[in-house]
């Protein structure tokens, strides 16, 4: 691609950087912010320095929050003897929005992945594991998704737990293999919590 300018090209290189974003997408959109008022391009630069800045883990679930911690961990109506452990904040907000589970979340930040290089140090599991033995928590239910990696992340987890006194749950399978936690409808995403099932059953289906 040519381009009549370095800043142009610049900024389009940036752009497609992103997930989903090739070279002739990010162009459309780079021109689509020339094209608005300055004003209106400065809130998207603004929104996006202020994130970057100012971001912030929950010390205790490791969710996106804009403070120390989250409001799931600082409210009084959660249930700290249940965690629900999922994969990203997407899957917090998929869960949260069935209003069927009022335990809390860890959020591991990801799946382990060897494809991906991404190995268990890389994730919150032994905040995890930590929690659990720090004696607290009574039942832990795996909400990853149902993928090789999210198979191989749930084992390696119940591994170092399942000598501990707790239950080890996983969300029902409503959800068909291989589909993201975010992407299936709320009723569905609901009944799968309540109707959780152990852990060692969903390993034999
Ligand atoms: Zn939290």
């Amino acid at each position: 691609m040519d381009f009549s300018s370095k800043l142009l090209e610049n900024a389009v290189n940036e752009v497609s950087q992103l997930p989903g974003i090739g070279k002739r997408t990010a162009l459309r959109l780079v021109l689509h912010l020339l094209r608005q008022p300055k004003e209106q391009t400065g809130y998207l630069t603004r929104a996006l320095d202020n994130l970057v800045t100012d971001i912030k883990l929950c010390k205790n679930c490791y969710n996106i929050s804009d403070v120390e911690l989250c409001e799931i961990c600082s409210s009084h109506k959660r249930d700290e003897t249940t965690i629900c452990v999922v994969e990203d904040v997407r899957d917090v907000m998929a869960i949260e929005n069935t209003a069927q589970f009022q335990g809390m979340y860890h959020v591991l930040g990801g799946k382990i992945s060897p494809m991906e290089g991404i190995g268990p140090n890389n994730l919150q599991i032994e905040s995890l594991v930590d929690k659990v033995k720090a004696g607290k928590v009574k039942e832990l239910v795996f909400a990853l998704s149902s993928t090789m990696e999210g198979d191989t992340t749930n084992f390696y987890i119940y591994k170092q737990v399942k000598d501990l006194d707790i239950k080890i749950s996983a969300i029902a399978r409503g959800i068909s293999v291989g589909d993201e936690l975010e992407y299936a409808d709320e009723v569905t995403l609901g009944r799968s919590i309540l109707n959780r099932i152990p852990f060692e059953n969903s390993l034999r289906q």
